[in-house]
């Protein structure tokens, strides 16, 4: 049995991870569970832009990868970012293993906007399925409904579907199948 796993990178409340765990195996028809694991995030804690390095994070998380895992997804509360961006809403690797993404600028309270649960998990789905896009080998999609079209704002995340366009989905179904002739 080969899983996808949900890994909480810090606090990340219950309720959440088990709607991610039922909505990502609708999304790509792959068992998924959740897995705990210890994390020490404050080494990737950059006290100048209190915020944690995402790739550091992201090495983390593939360091000790069960062999029945097939794909991990980290999930965190922690406000992400690289050297080139001043914040990343999530992060992959390109036909690799590992994706991350952070719930932190997902929330509307970030925004000063009263909060809002329900568009929360929607945006937090959206972001997953696309990080775990880039890890089966799908790039940023031009279609403006489609899932892997790339985000900087919150409200692009809220303009597009939860689901791969036809074309991203044939890519996915291609990798399940063995098939995958790398990138496009
Ligand atoms: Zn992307
Ligand atoms: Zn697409």
């Amino acid at each position: 049995m080969a899983y996808i796993d949900i890994v909480p990178v810090g606090e990340v409340e219950e309720t959440v991870l088990l709607f991610l765990q039922q909505s990502i195996f609708q999304t790509f028809n792959i068992q998924t569970r959740i897995r705990n694991r210890h994390f020490d995030p404050s080494l990737t804690y950059d006290p100048a832009r209190d915020q944690y390095n995402s790739s550091g994070l992201l090495l983390d998380l593939i360091n000790d990868i069960p062999p029945e895992t097939l794909k991990v997804l980290g999930v965190t509360e922690l406000d992400l970012f690289i050297p080139i961006f001043t914040f990343l809403f999530g992060e992959a690797q390109l036909n690799g293993i590992g994706a991350l993404v952070s719930t932190h600028r997902l929330h509307n309270q970030f925004y000063g906007i009263s909060e809002d649960k329900r568009l929360l998990e929607s945006r937090l789905l959206k972001e997953s399925i696309h990080e775990l896009g880039h890890t089966f080998g799908l790039i940023h999609c031009f279609t403006l409904t489609c899932v892997m079209k790339s985000s900087t704002y919150v409200e692009e995340i809220d303009q597009k579907s939860i689901h791969f366009c036809r074309s991203c989905e044939q890519e996915v179904l291609h990798w399940r199948n063995g098939k995958n002739s790398s990138s496009r």
